[in-house]
């Protein structure tokens, strides 16, 4: 079941739009949740980095705020202000580092290190402003100058005063002698020199320290040396003063103590000098850049590794949603890629399905066509294709069905299912090949039933029909299996004995009239028929099917006037025979007397009920014989040789006759009768051509009609020979057709335009079923060939209308006109002209 369903093409093409669908929408769901899941993640992410950076940058904030501060207290330090504003800077930065530490992304992105490190900075941070600040509020610690200046050179500068004071006491007490008074002087002058000294010291710490001036320094400095040189020589002085006795006790041990002051306060002094010159004259200094500074920078660094990290999520984030751009863009592709497959996939099953199929089948309609019925079908393929072959199998069965039927219509007579005369003539060929091949015999038998014509009047029609269906079977049961019955058309049957000569012959038509002298019962009655039966035999009767047919019906009116029922032909007594031994001759002269003459019979086009064709038929009105059938006359023609000029003089009469009409505003297709013989003579186109020109009548208004039979006499022949005047552009036209037995085949390969239906099938179609059955299969036949149809023999009303239904094309009979002489149809023609259409009257029907 599922297997059919999927069968149907059109159930196919819904599957695949069904997983194309699908297929997209997937990937639209699909892209939709992960890029919305993508928005949602990058949108957090935004908020957290939001979040930490303000965190970093309130960090950021506080220390510098602290740094500022730090600043002004320097400048200012006994602001409490300041301090504060100090210690709330730290704490705050302390605080956000630990609000950053427990945030979740901290962890989650190993921070934790940076940060702890940054808090235990930020406490050592705390640590050295703490220090800075009690550094700064407290001078000794401050500068680390003043502190020597108040533990060494302030003992020792009142070590030295003491000394001197001493010394100098000592000295004023002392006589006034020189020595001493030189002493003394030098005392006081070396205690001068120390008091400016000392004061100078001063002045240069207090420069230093408050940095009033600072490039008083160096000057400041190189007078406290110079100082300190007037010193020590003063101090030598008094030195040698003691080594030459000059000094009193006390004042030897004060020089001793004055020289050890000096030099140790000048000693300290070099240092503070030192440090002076070092960037470590202020503690606080020193703070800043061995810790403050440090601590500040790890800060910043912590910070910036911070802000480093959270700028890389972002990158992250970044790449995550380039990523999911590649991701799309990779469904995408596939997608494509899908639908490109699918594409595919389909195509192959189009031509797999569809296509292929579809050509194998045009290729076995073609075939068909020509006739080749093998042709082979695909197999397989969808519903829809095999739907297609099932119907055209249909169509090729009915269409042989068709064929078939018409080729057995075409060789048997519909009433009596028994051979036609196309079967008879078919296989008189035959026994005509064996006979020459055994140099034997054959015979043909001409039978005819007497009083039918009283048996149709009186009992009609279908007692009649019935009749004939009887005879046949008797007949039929008279017979071996290798001869043949036929019924030519109404009372008259022939029997062909292949191997039969005259005697034989003659036994088998007694037996006959033996078998049909036993009465009928038809209908409850009895009836009693009879038959006459004329005999011709192969080779001494005639060499051809149509004289031995002539002459068997010859015979056969002799036996109808003899006594025993039959009659073997016999050429004496054939008056026809010598009669025309006669005329073959006049015949010569007739042209030359101007006793021919053409009878042009109109064709109408049933669509339109307009003329548009006539054709051209010979008469000739003997001065003895009186009107001589033109069938005899070809016949005659053909017998003397005489056939090419007698076709030549009714082509050239005809259409000088056209041409005329032309002149006179009628265009007309003139159609003109040629026999089987002409068909073998190249000279009849070589004719037609040189008139065509030399007329410069329109090959387009003239039509060849040639019989069925004289075309297939000779087919390949016949194809040539129409080739080249249908290549003229002349219309060409298969008379009697429905007599013979056209081979399909060849009929398609001859180049002819109009098919003329026999008028023995179309006299009675209005009443006879089975001819407008084969009139009808005729019509089809020949539109499926591309063929336009002409009815001859219409003779009456409801024959013309049954022709309308059956879209035959054209008619010709009676009905519309007998033939008529050339002015008399002219006349004719013009009166249609001004009714334009059929007058639609009684039917005039009339013997010619
Ligand atoms: P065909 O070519 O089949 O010509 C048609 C015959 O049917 C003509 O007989 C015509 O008079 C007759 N006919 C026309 N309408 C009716 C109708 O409604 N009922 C009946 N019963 N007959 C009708 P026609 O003129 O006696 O000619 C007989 C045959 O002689 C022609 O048959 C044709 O085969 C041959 N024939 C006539 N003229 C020529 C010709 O110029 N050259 C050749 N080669 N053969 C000719
Ligand atoms: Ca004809
Ligand atoms: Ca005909």
């Amino acid at each position: 079941m599922r297997i059919s369903v999927f069968n149907s093409l059109r159930s196919r093409y819904a599957l695949i739009a069904a997983i194309v669908t699908v297929a997209a929408f997937l990937i639209a769901i699909l892209s939709n949740i992960y890029l919305q899941d993508s928005r949602k993640k990058t949108t957090e992410n935004i908020s957290v980095r939001n979040q930490l950076l303000e965190h970093s940058r309130l960090i950021r904030d506080a220390v510098w705020n602290t740094r500022q501060s730090l600043a002004t207290f320097l400048l200012e330090p006994h602001n409490n202000q300041t301090q504060q504003q100090i210690d709330h800077f730290l704490r705050n930065a302390k605080n956000e580092t630990s609000r950053l530490l427990e945030h979740p992304w901290i962890s989650d992105n190993r921070q934790e290190d940076n940060l702890k490190n940054l808090q235990n900075t930020l406490m050592n941070l705390e640590d050295s402003v703490n220090e800075l600040i009690k550094a700064r509020l407290d001078a000794t610690q401050q500068y680390p100058a003043l502190a020597i200046a108040r533990e060494t050179m302030l003992p020792n500068y009142s070590q030295f005063n003491i000394a001197a004071s001493l010394a100098i006491n000592e000295h004023y007490e002392v006589d006034d002698s020189e020595q001493n008074n030189y002493a003394l002087t030098t005392l006081l002058q070396a205690r001068h020199i120390w008091t400016q000294m000392i004061s100078n010291f001063r002045m240069y710490l207090a420069n230093r320290l408050g940095s009033f001036d600072e490039n008083a320094l160096p000057v400041q400095e190189k007078d406290i040396l110079t100082q300190y040189e007037g010193l020590q020589q003063e101090i030598n002085i008094l030195k040698k003063l003691d080594d030459d006795g000059a000094l009193d006790l006390q004042a030897s041990a004060s020089v001793e103590e004055l020289f050890t002051a000096s030099t140790s306060w000048y000693e300290m002094f070099l240092e503070v000098k030192r440090i002076h010159a070092s960037d470590k004259w202020r503690t606080d200094a020193i703070l800043i850049q061995t810790k403050i500074e440090p601590h500040m920078n790890s800060i910043w660094r912590a910070l910036i590794t911070l802000d480093k990290d959270i700028e890389l999520s972002t990158i992250e984030d970044l790449s995550v949603l380039s990523r999911l751009a590649q991701t799309l863009a990779r469904e995408l592709w596939v997608f494509a890629a899908l639908c490109l497959s699918l594409i595919i996939i389909g195509y192959l099953a189009l031509e797999k399905g569809v296509l292929a199929p579809i050509a194998t089948i045009a290729g076995a309609l073609k075939k068909e066509s020509e006739g080749i019925h093998e042709a082979e079908l695909p197999e397989r393929g969808v519903r829809e294709t095999q739907d297609l072959v099932s119907a055209f199998i249909t169509m090729r069965k009915q269409v042989q069905a068709r064929q078939t039927d018409l080729e057995y219509h075409a060789l048997h007579d519909s009433l009596t299912n028994l051979g036609n005369r196309n079967r008879l003539i078919e296989h008189m060929e035959l026994a005509i090949k064996q006979a020459v091949r055994n140099q034997g015999a054959f015979s043909l038998l001409m039978l005819d039933l007497n009083q039918f014509k009283e048996v149709n009047d009186t009992l009609g029609h279908p007692v009649g029909d019935q009749l004939l269906i009887e005879v046949g079977m008797r007949l039929a049961g008279l017979l071996r299996e290798s001869d043949t019955i036929a019924r030519l058309g109404g009372d008259e049957f022939a029997l062909l004995l292949p191997t039969a000569n005259d005697s034989h012959a003659i036994q088998v038509a007694e037996k006959i009239a033996e078998a049909l002298d036993k009465p009928f019962l038809l209908e409850g009655q009895q009836l009693f028929t009879n038959a006459s039966i004329g005999i011709a035999t192969y080779p001494q009767h005639g060499l051809n099917p149509s004289s031995l047919i002539q002459h068997a019906d010859i015979a056969m009116y002799l036996a109808k006037k003899g006594t025993t029922g039959w009659a073997v032909y016999d050429s004496e007594q054939d008056r026809h025979s010598v009669g025309r031994l006669g005329l073959m001759g006049e015949l010569r002269n007739a042209v030359a007397k101007n006793e021919l003459s053409l009878h042009f019979q109109p064709k109408s086009n049933l669509m339109n009920d307009e003329i548009y064709g006539v054709e051209a038929l010979l008469r000739w009105n003997h001065p003895e014989h009186g009107f001589i059938q033109p069938e005899e006359l070809v016949a005659l023609a053909e017998q003397t040789g005489f056939i090419y000029e007698l076709s030549a003089w009714v082509i050239e009469n005809a259409i000088s006759q056209g041409k005329e009409w032309n002149k006179k505003g009628i265009v007309l297709n003139i159609a003109v009768n040629l026999s089987a013989q002409n068909l073998q003579d190249e000279r009849i186109v070589t004719h037609v051509r040189e008139l065509l020109v030399k007329t410069g009548f329109p090959p387009k208004q003239l039509t060849l009609e040639i019989t069925e039979n004289a075309m297939m006499a000779e087919p390949e022949r016949a194809v040539v020979f129409l080739g080249h005047l249908s290549a003229m552009g002349i219309q060409l036209a298969v008379d009697d057709f429905g007599t013979g037995f056209s081979s399909l085949g060849y009929l398609k390969k001859l180049p002819v335009n109009e098919l003329k239906i026999d008028k023995s099938f179309v006299i009675d179609m209005s009443t006879n079923d089975n001819d407008a059955v084969i009139v009808r299969s005729t019509i089809d036949l020949a539109h499926n060939l591309g063929l336009k149809v002409v009815a001859e023999g219409v003779e009456d009303s409801s024959t013309l209308e049954l022709l309308k239904i059956l879209r035959c094309d054209t008619a010709q009979g009676y009905r519309i006109s007998k033939p008529l002489p050339a002015k008399e149809c002219f006349k004719w023609l013009r009166e249609q002209m001004s009714h334009l259409k059929l007058v639609n009257g009684s039917d005039s029907r009339t013997a010619s």
